[in-house]
């Protein structure tokens, strides 16, 4: 155990210390935060948006305007030909599932270059089995491990010229793994490198928690689809459900007919009143973002200076908006997040316990004190019951939450009493 004995007064000073470190990387997501208001507010002028978008329908959801605007909204934020936002995704998996589904055919071959992805993703590929997964349609698929943190450039390029894929997927956060979040500049240096020998392969990129982080999206450096959650950055702790897929109108037509019913793409789709609070959290996302990112450059510091491993440092540039800590024993692992539960603003009462969630391939502990079920916009931390024992810590919708949260958490791990 890292952590010593420290007295009330020894924690506060600490807490000083790291605000006054930190200082000037606050102050650099702060210009990026106002590029991102900037950039949100021009195109809801470009677009007009007016109470009219805010009127929802139902039923099939033809005509459905502010579906429609919405999803042009989305398309200009990512640099993306055509883009669909929709209610009826449930979830960052089912978006990504779309996009899978909605591209690949029996005999196709998927090859993830980041190795193998997140947890949930699994069951949908086949590579646990599932009677419903890509593979048990007859899709082939394949991985290319990371090597040193980091692409195998070596291995994909000699793997992707033989012109066979039909589809070459990339995860840009970390997911629950060890390794780095990708930044955009990286993803776009290896898509460079494989159109030099492959310009057929379509290019897909799980940018969950990625969005408005970097001055960039995926699309913008040579990706051909996207996918993420709006319980994620983009809904600004607002949206209650929904999911995004972005890229070629060709690839968003494909995924938006799998999504619906072919034929009818993405012409149907009620959006049930919806528009209003997916608009209004988009407003908010690149504040609720920053305060996301801070609260991770907070706990990074102050983690760092009790003397656990984080990752990303205080100061190295993030692609996504996820911290992870290196607890290295259960014990603190748990406690802290026991800690966050408390610090956070719904069911603060409650004791979160480690136990099996579908979908992922150890017991997991969560703390996610939210008003959306299940938001990782909103300060939650998470953290599978696995070595080398590490937590998961994303969201907060304001810094100043984010912050106070972490404290109560870093009390209850290091026994200070009120
Ligand atoms: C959150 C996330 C997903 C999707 O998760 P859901 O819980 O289904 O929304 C997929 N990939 C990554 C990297 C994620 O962070």
């Amino acid at each position: 155990m890292v952590k010593e004995k420290m007295t009330k007064e020894e924690f506060n000073n600490l807490v000083k210390k790291t605000d006054e470190e930190i200082k000037e990387v606050l102050a650099e997501i702060d210009a990026r935060t106002f590029a991102n208001s900037e950039k949100i507010l021009n195109i809801f002028h470009k677009y007009g948006i007016s109470e009219m978008h805010f009127h929802g329908t139902t039923g099939y959801g033809y005509n459905d305007i502010g579906r429609d605007t919405l999803d042009l909204i989305y398309a200009d934020i990512f640099g993306a030909e055509s883009a669909i936002v929709r209610s009826q995704i449930i979830s960052g998996t089912h978006a990504l599932t779309i996009a899978h589904f909605g591209v690949l055919r029996p005999n196709d071959t998927l090859l993830a270059i980041s190795g193998t992805p997140y947890d949930s993703f699994r069951g949908v590929i086949g590579i646990e089995e599932n009677p419903s997964s890509l593979i048990s349609f007859g899709i082939k698929y394949e991985e290319i491990d990371l090597l040193d943190n980091s692409f195998d450039k070596e291995k994909i390029l000699e793997r992707v010229k033989k012109n066979d894929i039909k589809m070459i997927s990339i995860q840009k956060s970390r997911g629950y793994s060890t390794r780095k979040t990708f930044l955009n500049s990286e993803i776009k240096e290896i898509i460079e490198e494989i159109k030099k020998v492959n310009n057929t392969a379509i290019i897909f990129v799980d940018n969950c928690y990625g969005e408005l982080v970097e001055e960039n999206s995926p699309i913008e450096v040579g990706a051909d689809l996207i996918a993420g959650s709006l319980i994620k950055n983009l809904g600004g702790g607002i949206a209650p459900i929904g999911g995004y897929i972005a890229g070629k109108k060709e690839l968003v037509e494909l995924c938006a007919e799998r999504m619906t019913v072919p034929g009818q793409g993405s012409e149907v789709g009620p959006s049930l009143g919806i528009t209003k609070e997916f608009l209004s959290g988009l407003y908010r996302s690149p504040q609720v973002v920053a305060g996301s990112l801070k609260t991770a450059v907070f706990t990074s510091k102050i983690l760092e200076n009790l003397g656990y491993d984080v990752s990303p440092k205080y100061n190295e540039k993030r692609g996504d908006i996820v911290e992870a800590i290196y607890f290295r024993n259960p014990e603190d692992l748990i406690k802290y997040i026991q800690g966050v539960q408390k610090g956070s603003a719904i069911g603060s009462i409650e004791v979160p316990i480690p136990s099996y969630m579908p979908g992922y391939t150890s017991d997991v502990i969560m703390a996610s004190g939210s008003f959306v079920s299940g938001s990782s916009i909103e300060l939650s931390c998470d953290g599978p019951i696995r070595e080398p024992y590490i937590a998961y810590q994303q969201g907060a919708i304001a810094y100043e939450y984010g912050k106070i949260g972490v404290i109560i958490a870093l009390k209850e791990l290091l026994g200070i009493n009120e």
